[in-house]
């Protein structure tokens, strides 16, 4: 597509959120998804201005936000910026099955809207996950107009997050954001290639004809979010046959997931013509990732981007997880350097 130069949407104010640790099966962790983790990418993409054009975004139209998550997620986010500096919310009740009447703006009430205890609320909240989903909104805008890809340094990331629940390290779906500002132009398809599924962009799109969504990710059986991603969850109503899970073995080399790509994924993105791509772009797929299970290398994104990119199409991507730190900025790099020349 003659890409040259990819434009990266990153704003200072998402590493102001700093989750201190997280309670995995009972146990205190540091938190995996640190800012670190963005300052790394930013590092590495910034190392190179002849390929990668560094572009702080625009505030994001609440009514953006809006369309994807319901107004009383956003009221508990408020709640929570009214936190003391040092609060972090964990909730510990959540009542599935209690017929609950969640009132958003008591904290206590977190519970309701949050499916996991790994996903704290604190002051900042908010306030990086607004513009993590700004750079998302500008990603996908910048490919409607001069540039064929965009990449979004989205953190928190968002492919956990449904219409009115967060969970998994994220709170505002930055990928639908994408979606649903494309969404007005043509039809959209979503490609995630992080590790675990994408279950919050499943349940946005679930009813929805104009968006397809496909998600390989590790046996949710085993892994994260464990409930959902099962190739039976197709979709309903006019989303019906537009919802696609594919599970992929623990242990995968990147031969037989490129086979995965040409064999069904592509061509079902090209059956459904789509008019543009968003890609959830998560690096936890990598052979030392601490909490993914297949064996990609660095070298192997670019051949998944290059095999990707044979779709044509006007192409957001998005980050999502990956939480080698260490080599996530490489990794990065070499998934977006694939959709060059
Ligand atoms: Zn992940």
């Amino acid at each position: 597509m003659g890409v040259n130069k990819i434009p990266i949407f990153f704003h200072s104010n998402q590493i102001e959120f700093k989750p201190k640790y997280e309670w995995a099966l009972g146990n205190r962790i540091k938190h995996p998804e640190t800012t670190r983790r963005a300052e790394t990418i930013y590092k590495e993409l910034n190392k190179s201005p002849e390929l990668f054009e560094i572009i702080e975004p625009k505030k994001i139209p609440q009514k953006l936000i809006r369309q994807v998550h319901s107004y009383s997620l956003l009221n508990l986010y408020n709640t929570a910026s009214n936190l003391d500096e040092e609060e972090e919310f964990y909730p510990s009740v959540f009542p599935q099955r209690m017929n609950p009447h969640p009132d958003p703006t008591n904290i206590k009430n977190a519970g309701f809207y949050c499916f996991d205890s790994g996903t704290p609320l604190n002051k900042n909240t908010w306030g990086a996950a607004a513009w993590s989903a700004a750079c998302a909104f500008e990603a996908a805008n910048a490919i409607t107009k001069k540039h064929s890809v965009a990449y979004s340094l989205s953190r928190p990331p968002g492919h956990h997050a449904s219409v009115d629940s967060y969970g998994g390290y994220c709170y505002l779906n930055n990928a639908a954001v994408a979606a649903t500002h494309l969404k007005s132009r043509g039809r959209v398809a979503i490609i995630d290639i992080d590790f675990h599924h994408g279950n919050g962009t499943q349940d946005i799109f679930y009813e929805d004809g104009d968006v397809l969504t496909i998600s390989l990710h590790g046996d949710p059986r085993e892994h994260f979010p464990y409930f959902c991603g099962f190739p039976s969850e197709t979709g309903r109503n006019k989303g019906e046959g537009k919802n696609i899970n594919i599970i992929v073995k623990d242990g995968m080399s990147v031969d037989g997931y490129i086979r995965k790509l040409k064999r069904t994924v592509l061509p079902l993105v090209s059956r459904f013509g789509a008019d543009y791509l968003v890609i959830c772009a998560g690096f936890d797929t990598y052979e030392k990732d601490p909490i993914g299970s297949f064996r990609f290398q660095t070298d192997d994104y670019q051949t998944i981007a290059k095999s990707i990119s044979s779709l044509n199409l006007p192409t957001a991507i998005i980050q999502e997880g990956g939480y080698f730190t260490k080599d996530l900025g490489k990794n990065v790099r070499s998934f977006l350097t694939g959709f060059m020349k």
